[in-house]
């Protein structure tokens, strides 16, 4: 390690190189630049939580990969394909189509987002009383589940909370766990089995097609269904091309229908891989779990062939989707988050390991080891990344978990995270530099960070979004950081083109 406070640039590892991206830019969109004095004024304002920063004020927002991707000039003009009729329009159709082609759920019915679909879900099939397992919760989805009467279990193998395990399938189902769970609590109050791929909160990591048809296999000796969370699944079926025995023969859209034909159902936020800027949908087999569901989609979204999504965004989700699984694609998107971990990980930060599809995850107490986990490291992190550069992250460690429902206190995962999320297609190889140069300044300086942040107004439900925070300490963190030695690097935005 370098001395604190040395900012010497670091060479790129040679093994990673950026992908060359298959597609180029016809369409640029202007980012602005802070000065430190700027961002500190900012980031009091908005409370020490990022999220609440005007994205004016952001230079590299890497706070979420959803909806946040650049669309196509195909999706661009399916847009003004869209059909606006009211039932029954032909982008209703279209969107039908492409789900069932590459996903072979049967029924489709649209939503506005991914949660939307997770309420419908959760709103069908629990009741209070009833136990929900799944690999890893997700902010949203065990929300839904809890705000129904269900109970969350976490049934994920272990080594996904532990960031060094360094394993190529992550994501996968703990069966001893699963089936401890159906001993204690019986099939009956189980209403499905909610599986992630790739799984968010374990920083992207997949699971593999053994796996998911060993938890197939034991749900259907219990007769219980089986829910994707398919938001990342074409990542997920990258994965398995790259790192499961047998499969590196096989198309990324093969897998994907074979992920998909080992569950009952879905459901799904198009704002992920589908390059959406809004959308989702939630698709089943059972034909009268499609029927109770369209009837709630007419009460909480729209009618069933729009569902809370105008035409023309059905229309660039049907594109989207074909885009999707197209390899050079994909590949280049998994590629890009490899680059930037490696950038980070050469320099000796410590990161969740293996990398995942959509973000890079620094492990915050690793990070910042003197700050104690009731001075949230991961969100102190978020408002360092950002005084430093102007980079907007993401926090996923205590203040996304949230409170017990049952103790009131504070939740603390094993994972303490900062994620760093790429949208897709959207930045190019010199933001990426950007954001790991900042990484490796804030590392070589961590010992002068040691103190976090508190509380000054706590939110009840995913109180990540909202919250806000002080300081504890008029530590050099939240000043203008680096003595005066902030970005020298950022490049024009008219050299990007
Ligand atoms: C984003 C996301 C959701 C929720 O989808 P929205 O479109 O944001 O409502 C659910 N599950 C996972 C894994 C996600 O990443």
């Amino acid at each position: 390690m370098s001395a604190p406070g040395s900012s010497e640039p670091k060479e790129p590892p040679a093994q990673v190189r950026h992908p060359a991206e298959p597609w180029r830019i016809k369409s640029v969109e202007p980012l602005r630049l802070t000065s430190p004095e700027e961002r500190a004024a900012a980031l009091a304002t908005a409370g020490y939580n990022v999220g609440l920063l005007p994205a004016e004020l952001v230079y590299i927002d890497l706070y979420t990969d959803s909806g946040t991707s650049a669309m196509s000039d195909r999706q661009w003009a399916a847009v003004m394909l869209g059909d606006e009729s009211y039932a029954g329009s032909r982008s209703y159709y279209r969107f039908e189509a492409a789900v069932r082609d590459h996903y072979g759920y049967e029924e489709v019915i649209p939503t506005h987002q991914g949660r939307a679909a997770e309420s419908i879900l959760s709103r069908c099939l629990i009741r209070p009383g009833h136990h929900i397992p799944g690999n890893m919760y997700f902010t949203t989805t065990r929300e839904h589940q809890e705000l129904n009467g269900g109970t969350f279990h976490d049934v994920i193998v272990d080594e996904a909370h532990d960031p060094a395990a360094d394993l190529p399938f992550k994501g996968n189902v703990d069966l001893t766990k699963l089936q401890q769970l159906i001993d204690k609590v019986g099939a009956e109050q189980i209403p499905y089995v909610s599986l992630a791929a790739t799984v968010n909160m374990a920083g992207g990591q997949p699971i593999s097609l053994a796996n998911l048809a060993e938890v197939r296999e034991l749900t259907r000796r219990h007769g219980i269904p089986v829910i994707l969370d398919a938001a990342r699944a074409v990542e997920n079926a990258w994965f398995i091309k790259q790192r499961e025995p047998g499969w590196s023969g096989r198309t990324v859209a093969e897998i994907l229908r074979k992920i998909c034909e080992l569950t009952d159902g879905a459901t799904m936020s198009a704002k992920k891989d589908s390059f959406v800027n809004i959308g989702g949908w939630l698709a089943v087999r059972d034909p009268r779990l499609a029927e109770q569901a369209r009837n709630l989609v007419v009460v909480y979204e729209g009618l069933h062939t729009y569902g809370g999504m105008a035409g023309r965004d059905l229309e660039a989700v049907a594109q989207g989707i074909e885009e999707s699984v197209q390899e050079d694609s994909i590949r280049t998107r998994v590629e890009q988050v490899a680059y930037l971990a490696d950038r980070i990980a050469g320099a000796g930060v410590p990161i969740v390991r293996p990398v995942g599809g959509h973000a890079v995850c620094l492990n915050a107490t690793g990070f910042l080891p003197y700050v104690p986990r009731e001075q949230f490291p991961a969100q102190t992190l978020t408002c360092a990344l950002y005084l430093d550069a102007g980079i907007r992250s993401t926090e996923r460690g205590a203040v996304s978990a949230g409170r017990d429902p049952v103790t009131g206190e504070n939740r603390y995962p094993p994972l303490e995270l900062v994620r760093l999320t790429i949208p897709r297609r959207a930045y190019t190889q010199g933001h990426m530099d950007v954001v790991a140069d900042s990484v490796i300044r804030l590392y070589e300086r961590r010992e002068e960070l040691c103190s976090g942040v508190e509380f000054t107004h706590e939110p009840s439900t995913l109180r990540f979004f909202q919250s806000r925070f002080r300081p504890l300490s008029a530590d050099p963190l939240f000043g203008p950081v680096a003595g005066g030695q902030a970005p020298q690097v950022l490049p024009d935005p008219a050299e990007i083109t």
